[in-house]
């Protein structure tokens, strides 16, 4: 059975009263009515959508706890700096959980040695916005105690001031002896990141290795380089 052709666009459906209106009308008006609509509806929708809480995206931050392994660091009356730099990092990274706006990534959780430079490109792989390795110092006179922070000798502006705010907030924490920030040739060297190393006392001070082994002194220290990295993100 054959069938008339039709005009492109033309039926007996029911809506051919509509489409033989919409065929009088240019093409361009009702692209464009038709898009005006789909405007004022998506507008319309989006106007009755509660207004969703900005989420502040959270800073990658990661902590490094020095030596592990076979590296023990400096040891001490039987303390090894290792375990100490660890039972710190695990603290600070523990206190940032309650934090939405900053997110710490270790470079080992338990007693192992990655190279300097596998720290270094883990904090690069997971996108960090900077670097703090932590240390607890060592010298052969007991007399010399206190916290220092370290940067390397061609460290830029953003680790000095990643540093000076750690250094600020930890002797703040802690009310021990203010040693500064110091530069020498550290392998922090081998990244662009803002970088510091922070020596949170002395084991070879007996008073700071007492105060080194007291979980709630570790508490303070952890909460001074957390409140200083924090302010280091805050500007
Ligand atoms: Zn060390």
């Amino acid at each position: 059975m054959s069938t008339l052709p039709t005009e492109k666009g033309h039926t007996a459906s029911p809506s051919s009263s509509l489409s033989r209106i919409l065929h009088r009308v240019p093409k361009a008006v009702v692209v464009v009515l038709l898009f005006s609509l789909v405007l004022v509806l998506t507008v319309g929708i989006l106007a009755m959508l509660p207004e969703t809480p900005r989420v502040p995206v959270a800073a990658v931050v990661v902590i490094d706890a020095g030596h592990g392994a076979h590296d023990p660091g400096a040891i001490v009356a039987g303390v090894q700096e290792k375990d100490v730099n660890l039972s710190l990092s695990l603290r600070i990274q523990s206190k940032a959980e309650s934090l939405t706006n900053i997110q710490v990534i270790l470079t080992r959780t338990t007693d192992t040695y990655p190279s300097l430079l596998e720290r270094l490109a883990l904090a690069e792989a997971v996108g960090a916005r900077l670097y703090v390795s932590i240390h607890a110092n060592y010298y052969s006179d007991s007399r010399i105690c206190g916290v220092e922070t370290w940067i390397d000798s061609n460290a830029g502006a953003e680790s000095l001031r990643l540093a000076r705010e750690v250094q600020r907030a930890l002797v703040a924490a802690t009310g021990a002896a203010d040693r500064g920030v110091q530069r020498q040739t550290l392998y922090l060297r081998h990244t662009s990141l803002p970088t510091a190393l922070v020596e949170v006392g002395y084991l070879s001070c007996p008073v700071e290795r007492t105060k080194l082994l007291d979980p709630a002194y570790q508490e303070r220290i952890a909460a001074g380089i957390l409140a200083g990295i924090l302010s280091f993100l805050d500007r």
